[in-house]
């Protein structure tokens, strides 16, 4: 495997250098301090409307909600994906960054505990919003996608729906998508980070062949951003989260994780003990760099 270092322009590592832990800090707070944002509870909603309204701060215009209903534990939910749209040059270019924004307890069905799923997802999403920030005023060759999606901890609700969407609209073999789920506490895998991609043995997780090369390709920058933003990495393949339904769709699909999502190593995941408080803010600002990186090597116009 090659070991050469990925080239940063200067004007990619002056964009990374905005990335504010001040912001990102800040943006986790709040979301997770909504009693719980499970995808049952009353609060769900309001967590997409607060959500939406940071996009519309930043001075994004397109910024809408992609509805859906669907039947949870035999009541019918009508819920929000949040998706804002910034667009490129070349619209054969498309780059989905994605992550969930519900949360849970270990009881699944639990609506009511206190869940502020501070690193699931929380971390993900905060994530997206300073890239967001950072991203707007800049013209890039690429169309981009930042959306948040809830019922995934029900079983990829939304992005289910939303790959389903795209798709009756769109050719999405072209998508590339990222997705960030857990990506703040790297107690396991101290100063690590966890590059997915659509390579996985498993049928169950790998169901169209003809995207894994382009994923493996397109996890190689962020391999190389790994190391520029100062963390170890490790390559592994895609996993139970919301980049499967594109996967399956046909889209180039790679991911970003902290490996602490076992139940048996980490007492915190899906807890009401998975608090702001155990957030590695260095880290979580280095995944977000690298995730910067990753983004503006694709998708920024050649100088
Ligand atoms: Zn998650």
């Amino acid at each position: 495997m090659s070991t050469k270092k990925i080239e940063v322009d200067d004007a990619i590592k002056s964009l990374l250098r905005e990335v504010s832990s001040d912001n990102i800090r800040s943006n986790l707070i709040t979301i997770s301090s909504y009693h719980t944002r499970h995808t049952k509870s009353k609060y769900i909603n309001e967590v997409a409307e607060w959500l939406k309204n940071q996009f519309k701060i930043m001075g994004y215009q397109n910024v809408s909600f992609h509805t859906y209903r669907e039947n949870i534990d035999g009541d019918d939910y009508d819920l929000r994906n949040i998706v804002c749209k910034k667009y490129g040059i070349n619209s054969e270019c498309v780059i989905i960054l994605c992550a969930h924004y519900d949360s849970r307890v270990k009881k699944l069905r639990d609506s009511t505990s206190r869940a502020p799923g501070a690193n699931d997802n929380a971390s993900g999403v905060s994530a997206i919003l300073e890239i967001a920030r950072i991203l707007y005023k800049q013209k890039l060759y690429c169309n981009l996608q930042f959306v948040f999606f809830s019922g995934e901890e029900q079983g990829l609700l939304g992005s289910k729906h939303y790959a389903k969407f795209l798709k009756e609209k769109n050719n999405i073999s072209k998508y590339r998508l990222i997705n960030l789920d857990m990506v703040g506490y790297p107690q396991l895998n101290p100063g690590l980070v966890i590059v997915e991609r659509d390579n996985n043995t498993k049928l169950r997780y790998n169901k169209v062949r003809e995207n894994d090369a382009d994923s493996v390709k397109f996890g190689n920058i962020m391999r190389g951003m790994s190391r520029y933003a100062g963390l170890q990495y490790r390559l592994d393949s895609i996993y139970d989260s919301d980049y499967e339904h594109f996967e399956e769709e046909g889209s180039i699909v790679i991911g970003a994780y902290d490996g602490s999502g076992q139940e048996d190593l980490n007492p915190h995941y899906h807890d009401t003990s998975d608090t702001a408080s155990l957030i590695d803010w260095n880290y979580l600002n280095a995944v977000t760099k690298m995730v910067l990186g990753t983004i503006l090597k694709v998708a920024r116009l050649p100088s």
